[in-house]
């Protein structure tokens, strides 16, 4: 049976040293800043930026929430971004998407300050990432990166299978493992066949937003899943992945919740450190 990966055990690891280097930047009077919109009240979207506030105040960095209507235009959005880019004392701009219809989201997207789009979503940073160079990786594909490198799991010459295409996960994560050269095979709902896909996997990424899609009967032996599929079903939030059968075939399985969840949040955090560091110019 599977190792769990435990992805609130590794997120509070990184957030402890994630600590000690806000309070070692707090002497060169670097004050890490994390801007958070939202727009609406989603109480799904609400949930995450509280969860975003929380973890920024945990390692000691500076947050700001800013709750706009459901009745906010773009262009008031838009004026606020750039009030934003141009705010010394902000390193990173976060915008909660979804925004409602009547806003844009990728003209939303391209008005934050690449330096400070610590999503990862602008399109600068995402040709970087696509490129190779060093840049802001989306939180959620990068927390998956960390994970299976604490693991030690090998990357190199891996079949990676993503079940998933969307510009938040499945695509950024499927390219963050092609540059460490992984094979990558692409999944989603026009594939036909999925478990012929799945089941060559050495390592599973299962984004598909569909309650238990995938069992252990879709999953090779000794294979490593990744769960990031965040369903609500009777009230309990579940993953893509049916846990009970797929552990007795993986080699590695991550858990939903306490899995990529925790991660994601830690990534952003990571990226706001790194983003007031790259504006100060320091180490
Ligand atoms: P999305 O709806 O934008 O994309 C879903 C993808 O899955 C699509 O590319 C679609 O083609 C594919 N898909 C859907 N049904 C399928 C099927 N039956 N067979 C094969 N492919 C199928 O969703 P998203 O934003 O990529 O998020 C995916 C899941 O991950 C959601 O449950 C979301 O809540 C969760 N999520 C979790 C975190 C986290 O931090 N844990 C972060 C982001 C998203």
């Amino acid at each position: 049976s599977a190792e769990v990966i435990y992805g609130n055990v590794l997120a509070e690891e990184l957030r402890s040293e994630m600590k000690q280097e806000v309070q070692e930047l707090s002497k060169q009077n670097v004050y890490p800043k994390l801007v958070v919109v939202i727009i609406g009240e989603d109480p799904a979207s609400m949930s995450y930026v509280k969860g975003k506030q929380k973890a920024s105040a945990k390692v000691g960095m500076d947050s700001d929430l800013i709750e706009l209507p459901e009745s906010t235009s773009q262009d008031e959005l838009l004026a606020l971004i750039e009030k934003l880019n141009g705010d010394d004392t902000v390193h990173g701009i976060l915008v909660q998407l979804p925004v409602p219809d009547h806003i844009d989201d990728q003209a939303v997207i391209e008005a934050i300050d690449p330096k400070k789009d610590v999503d990862g979503f602008h399109p600068s940073n995402v040709g970087k990432m696509l490129t190779g160079q060093d840049t802001f990786y989306p939180c959620t594909p990068y927390g998956i990166l960390v994970m299976l490198k604490r693991a030690n799991i090998e990357l190199e010459g891996a079949h990676v299978v993503i079940v998933g295409r969307s510009n938040l996960v499945g695509k950024p994560v499927g390219q963050l493992l092609l540059n460490e050269n992984a094979t990558v095979t692409h999944c989603h709902s026009r594939t036909k066949d999925l478990r012929s896909h799945t089941k060559k996997a050495d390592i599973l990424i299962v984004a598909a937003g569909k309650a238990d899609l995938l069992s252990g009967e879709d999953v090779k032996e000794g294979a490593v899943v990744i769960d990031v599929g965040v369903n609500r079903v009777d009230g309990k939030l579940t993953g893509d992945v049916e846990f009970d059968s797929a552990k007795e075939v993986a080699s590695y399985i991550t858990p939903v919740p306490k899995g990529v969840g925790p991660m994601t949040i830690t990534m952003l955090l990571h990226n706001t450190i790194k983003a007031a560091k790259q504006i100060h110019n320091v180490q």
